[in-house]
């Protein structure tokens, strides 16, 4: 026997997510090596006991909250080695422990869920991205090897490039620059390629080898306001092609309102703002006068924003940014209320079209109560509803319309949160049957007694 922690008093915290959406499980399995992870999914395949994966729990659509049978916690698995070019991580390891020692060797690792209690597993099975993506993309190509648990027992170590073993057919890929609903199929593609983004239902992940880029000279951070949301807007359409940002990040109007509870020294006169980073060879780089000359053209309240080249100044713009999910996750746990929230993306083509229909709809139901924000620069926005609790079932609609429109304009109905089994509903808006009925045909090879991740994504049969 291999070591294994198994309990059935299992600390409430493993049992919920970042959303507030609650489970429960009989056991609680915290395995230290490979083959204690193997012995407890052999097991449950056996005796066809269903298991959810537990990452670090920060998700919002339930893929870690298991809905009975065991719940297995990576958390023991914490090896991490930084060499040149590339981190070998455990899938418990925090995604803050990898930025920080790789950083201590000026590396850094693109991906940025600005959730940085995110843990490698977690954010490898949910294809993560976060601001940085605009100029890094997702999870999915910093992803060099897997070590890989499969429901049989079987460990498999996959490298890029290795096919997977059974033909896998091509589905539609949306046009979005991002998306993370469901497999990403391909005919030919390979292993990593088929987990990244595998919600937890087709292997558990125990370590990956992930790609390490240099760390760049000079990095200038900007919190940069405006009088006017068409003005931000035009300045997202501008410096999306004139300048190469390795992130512009949104923040609305009722956004800057609730951030102005924990940072009243936002300009008063502020109606949104772009959160951005450029990277500099140097404090003389001749960019740092471009962005000057930028900020003119699009009409930025240019004295009032915020800039900086320190770490500290980054860190600070960090946390503003981070607050806001923060803060909307806190009064919605005030209200009693499930988030409410979108992760559609469209093609950039259509960002504005997005925002203005987000807009008008939310306006006649919830005005005053939600708040639109982030990834801009891949046109990928959240909404994020505050409704009070009887209004649940009306903003649930609301954000089905959201997804609805999203796919109708070549986009996706998650673009890196997943679908988890708040928002399974989702996946049929976005596929064929033939194209779910082809994801399941992978799942059923690896997993034929369905034991992963029950109820994430889709059920075993329709109906
Ligand atoms: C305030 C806030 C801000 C956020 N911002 C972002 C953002 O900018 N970008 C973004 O992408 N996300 C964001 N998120 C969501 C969340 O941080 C990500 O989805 C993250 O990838 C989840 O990682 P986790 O370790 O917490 O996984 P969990 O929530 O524990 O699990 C997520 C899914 O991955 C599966 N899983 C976990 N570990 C493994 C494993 N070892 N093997 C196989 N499957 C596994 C689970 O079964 C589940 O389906 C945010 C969350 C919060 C609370």
């Amino acid at each position: 026997m291999h070591p294994v922690n198994e309990t059935s008093a299992i600390n409430p915290t493993y049992l919920e997510d970042a959303s507030g959406f609650r489970g429960h499980a009989e056991r609680l399995f915290v395995p230290e090596d490979e083959q204690g992870v193997a012995e407890v999914l052999l097991r449950a395949t056996r005796e066809r006991i269903p298991v959810t994966i537990s990452g670090a729990g920060t998700g919002v659509t339930g893929g870690r909250v298991p809905q009975g049978g065991w719940l297995i916690s990576l958390e023991k698995f914490s090896r991490l080695e930084i060499k040149t070019g590339t981190a070998i991580a455990g899938a418990g390891v925090l995604l803050r422990d990898l930025q920080a020692a790789a950083s201590a060797t000026r590396q850094f690792y693109a991906p940025d869920p600005t959730e940085t209690t995110a843990c490698v597993g977690g954010t490898i099975g949910t294809n993560a991205s976060g601001s940085r993506s605009f100029k890094y993309g997702a999870t999915r190509p910093h992803v060099l090897a897997l070590q890989v648990v499969l429901a049989n027992g079987e460990i498999l170590h996959v490298r890029r490039g290795e096919a997977v073993r059974f033909p896998v057919p091509s589905i539609s890929i949306p046009r979005s620059t991002k998306h993370a609903a469901g497999y990403t199929l391909t005919a030919g593609m390979d292993w990593v390629d088929l987990f990244v983004g595998s919600e937890g239902t087709l292997g558990v992940i125990t370590e990956a080898e992930l790609k390490l880029l240099p760390a760049p000279e000079t990095i200038l951070a900007g919190v940069i306001f405006f009088a006017s949301d068409a003005d931000a807007l035009d300045a997202v359409d501008d410096w999306r092609t004139s300048a190469a940002p390795r992130m512009i990040e949104y923040f609305d109007q009722p956004s800057l309102e609730l951030l102005r509870a924990r940072f009243p020294e936002i300009p008063t006169t502020a109606a949104a703002a772009l959160l951005i980073e450029q990277e500099l060879k140097g404090e003389d780089d001749p960019e740092m006068r471009r962005w000057l000359d930028r900020m003119a053209r699009a009409k930025a309240l240019v004295d009032d924003s915020w800039f900086g080249t320190s770490n500290a100044d980054r860190e600070r713009f960090r946390v503003f940014r981070h607050s806001l999910p923060e803060m909307v996750n806190e009064t919605l746990r005030r209200t009693g209320c499930l988030k409410m929230g979108s992760d559609c993306a469209v093609p950039l083509e259509h960002n504005r079209e997005m925002v203005d229909f987000y807009r008008a709809r939310l306006d006649e139901k919830f005005r005053g109560r939600y708040v639109i924000f982030g990834h801009i620069g891949d046109a990928h926005l959240h909404v994020n509803i505050l409704p009070a609790k009887e209004e649940s079932a009306q903003a649930a609609e609301i954000l089905l319309e959201f997804a609805r429109k999203a796919v109708a304009l070549g986009g996706t109905v998650s673009a890196e949160h997943g679908l988890g089994k708040r928002k399974a509903h989702l996946l049929p808006i976005q596929f064929s049957r033939q194209e779910i009925e082809a994801m399941r045909d992978v799942k059923r090879r690896l997993d034929p007694a369905w034991i992963l991740g029950r109820g994430t994504l889709f059920a075993e049969k329709d109906g």
